[in-house]
């Protein structure tokens, strides 16, 4: 069980001329819980949608859980994923946006059970009663029937977490899901996460401009700048020490 959760091996990803992921290399261990920071357009995104598979890859593997995401093995040769392949590996993970992404005709309720019922195909009853158990564990267990509407960006963001969980994915990416939000609401988000982190065995990979946050909750903070990783290491370090010009100019000017 040695084997990383995540691992990316000379990952390209262009658009266009533009190359954004220029040959990334980054194993993530099993629970790890990982920052990524960087200037804007260094590519932190592009991470999780390659992982979610929302965006292709132009070279290299990324495996999850030992698995290769966008290829697998037929007659001892590496073919393109079939779409079963990518949905069965694909399930391993789960996102939480920015901007939600909440079912806006759906309640709390209703957007935490739409996947489990549709893609994993649980009877409706079950997928209701976990759904409510982690609205609860998120603090909303008084809001399961209402839309998105009549929540807070803190709340829809707490119930955008459950429904990540709801798939049981192994990973969980976060992409800058404090950045829409008004500052007092921040905390409440942040609070769900690192209970969260606490208190299960999940893998979690997050781009975040919280360097607070970052520095006690990650194992690890990696620094990317023009698709790569130019620094990483444990937060006391790479927040304290950092040894790359680049970190410490970024640093200098978010710290
Ligand atoms: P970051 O998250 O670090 O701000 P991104 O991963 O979002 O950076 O984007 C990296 C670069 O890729 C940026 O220059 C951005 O403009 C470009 N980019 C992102 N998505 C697309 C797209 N769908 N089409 C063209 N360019 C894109």
């Amino acid at each position: 069980m040695n084997e990383p959760m995540i691992r990316f091996e000379n990952v390209i990803k262009r658009y266009g001329a533009l190359t954004v992921l220029d040959g990334l290399d980054i194993d993530i261990a099993r629970n790890e819980k990982v920052c990524i920071i960087g200037p804007s357009g260094s590519g932190k995104t592009t991470v999780l949608r390659v992982l979610m598979t929302l965006e292709r890859i132009n070279g290299g593997v990324i495996r999850v859980d030992g698995e290769p995401l966008t290829h697998m093995q037929k007659h001892g040769q590496m073919v393109p994923a079939s779409d079963r392949h990518l949905r069965r590996v694909r399930s391993k993970i789960g996102m939480v946006f920015q901007h939600f992404n909440l079912f806006p005709h759906m309640t709390a309720l209703q957007n935490c059970m739409e996947a489990p019922v549709s893609v994993l195909g649980l009877p409706k009853k079950e997928a209701e009663a976990r759904a409510a158990e982690l609205l609860d564990m998120v603090g909303l267990g008084d809001k399961k029937k209402h839309f998105p509407i009549q929540l807070s960006g803190g709340q829809k963001q707490r119930v955008a977490i459950a429904r990540a969980l709801a798939m049981r994915p192994k990973v969980l990416l976060f992409d800058e899901v404090t950045s829409a939000l008004d500052p007092e609401l921040v905390g409440e988000v942040l609070n769900v996460i690192r209970k969260l982190g606490a208190e299960h065995d999940l893998t979690m990979l997050m781009v975040t401009h919280q360097m607070g946050f970052a520095k006690e909750f990650s194992d690890r903070i990696c620094f990317f700048h023009g698709g790569k990783i130019v620094e990483q290491g444990p937060p006391e370090q790479l927040l304290g020490d950092p040894q790359n010009e680049r970190t410490r100019q970024f640093l200098s000017a978010v710290l």
